[in-house]
């Protein structure tokens, strides 16, 4: 059965002391984490350490790097590597999201490089693929998603494939309040599985988790989550906040 997850995406924001109180004040609530679900915490990467004590004895919730370089070491001046990721404990880490493809250039043949160095150092990459509103708009987001997958993660294979986690966020819905509509969601989730399928078959792509993300609040998780292929949801502007994520968490199916 595979996992659902809530998985915030601090990006650049909090300092180190606005992080713990905001850390502490999620695990202090009433959470309820089921066997089949998961929390993931993805901080700044000064941050990783000390967040990773704070969710230790914590069942089911995991600090998570937001990106990490796609050459394994080297002459790569404030870049952070894979080897260094594992080597503090970290076990998830954020791939390919919509603001490094766009200000970092990141390329889907980059992207699945930092995939394959993950999955080789045991950790899981939240892979993130979306359409800009240009390509919403022109209805091609199927055939967009697709090569985004396409490039970055079918070279991968069937044993592979299973380790990884799929994040869809339409770009149009970042940080813009608007949300896609549980109906528009659940028709790219149904897609990216269809391809899945069609990829690996029909068992491996069921255990495959893809999230939602793109203005999930605590007031709109509930119906986003309901949907059948929707299995949790990476956040953003609403993670940031104790109550509003403690809500996402709870929404968890
Ligand atoms: C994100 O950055 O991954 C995100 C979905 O942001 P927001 O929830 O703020 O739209």
């Amino acid at each position: 059965m595979r996992k659902q997850i809530a998985a915030a995406n601090w990006k650049m924001n909090k300092t180190l002391q606005e992080g713990q109180s905001l850390l502490n004040d999620i695990l202090s609530a009433d959470l309820s984490v089921g066997e089949n679900q998961e929390v993931l915490f993805a901080v700044p990467f000064p941050y990783l350490i000390e967040a990773n004590n704070i969710v230790s004895n914590r069942k089911n919730i995991f600090v998570t790097a937001q990106n990490c370089h796609h050459k394994t070491s080297g002459a790569y001046t404030g870049e952070v590597s894979v080897g260094m990721l594992t080597s503090i404990g970290i076990q998830y880490c954020l791939v390919g999201h919509s603001e490094r493809r766009e200000y970092f250039a990141e390329s889907n043949q980059m992207l699945a490089e930092k995939v394959d160095l993950c999955l080789a150092s045991s950790i899981t990459p939240v892979f993130c693929c979306g359409e800009p509103l240009s390509i919403r708009d022109a209805d091609t987001q199927n055939q967009f998603v697709e090569e985004q997958l396409k490039e970055s993660l079918f070279h991968l294979d069937a044993a592979a494939i299973q380790k990884v986690v799929i994040a869809y966020e339409p770009i149009w819905a970042i940080g813009t309040g608007r949300t896609a509509s549980a109906e528009q969601a659940q028709e790219m989730h149904a897609h990216i599985r269809l391809s899945l399928t069609n990829q690996y078959g029909e068992a491996i792509a069921q255990e495959i988790s893809i999230l939602y993300g793109g203005s999930v609040k605590g007031s709109n998780a509930s119906e986003l989550f309901s949907m059948k292929d929707v299995d949790g949801g990476l956040v953003g502007g609403a993670s940031l906040i104790a109550s509003e994520f403690v809500q996402i968490i709870n929404a968890l199916k």
